[in-house]
């Protein structure tokens, strides 16, 4: 039986420029491996093997030059089939600190109808503990049901966000980004796949702005110009 192997090589991945949320610029920048421990093996099972490969990367915006760790993890077990014959591993990106440690909620929540501050507050929940799978059910499930509330009311939820535009809540543009997250829901229950962090956390910022427009806006309006 052959024998498992294991090897490391040290700034193999450094140089390399690669896209990351940065913790100070709110967004994804260009960030700088400036140093890497490269991990490469292979483990025998009886007869079948597993190969995996692992970057462990200090990696520097450069733009604020905030400096952060990331992991990029890929294995032959773990991939997508793009068609029937080709397929797309899939890699687990960690950083440290969790980019969306701390995403604290919008202000005055409790303004919110009762059962949309509980998904919108879950979701957080699910975001900050790092649950991509149940973040992108609770960002459907936001939407869902602000669409209900504001009686934007049709057969599915794409008509669903086009009605949320007709009434005037909601811009094209955000419609386009609602379509999307809408896709994201259908993924997270259809196919239970997790979806990208940074994806999530645009798809959170469009529903809060959602919820300040519908909700807490007209509130704060109405006290402030009574
Ligand atoms: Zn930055």
């Amino acid at each position: 039986m052959p024998e498992n192997s294991h090897s490391q090589e040290i700034n193999k991945s450094a140089g390399t420029v690669i896209d990351v949320p940065c913790t100070e610029c709110k967004r994804s920048t260009k960030h700088k491996v400036l140093a890497s421990v490269d991990v490469a093996g292979e483990d025998w099972y009886g007869n079948n093997s597993v190969q995996y490969n692992t970057h462990n990367q200090i990696v520097q915006c450069q733009g604020c030059e905030t400096t952060t760790f990331r992991t990029c993890s890929t294995n032959s077990e773990d991939f997508d089939y793009l068609s029937h014959d080709r397929l797309e591993y899939i890699e687990t990106v960690v950083l440290y600190p969790s980019r969306n440690e701390g995403r604290t909620p919008l202000k005055d929540v409790y303004l919110l109808p009762s059962n949309i501050q509980r998904i919108y507050e879950e979701t957080i929940k699910a975001m900050n503990n790092d649950q991509p799978v149940l973040a992108g059910i609770g960002i459907r499930a936001l939407v869902e049901t602000i669409c209900k509330d504001k009686q934007a009311a049709d057969n599915n939820l794409f008509d669903k966000i086009n009605a949320l535009v007709q009434i005037g809540v909601l811009t094209t543009d955000g419609a386009t980004i609602l379509h999307q997250i809408r896709t994201l829901g259908n993924d997270a229950v259809h196919e239970v796949k997790p979806h990208k962090t940074d994806q999530l956390s645009l798809a959170l910022d469009v529903c809060e702005h959602l919820l300040q427009g519908v909700y807490l806006l007209p509130y704060y309006a109405k006290q402030t110009f009574k």
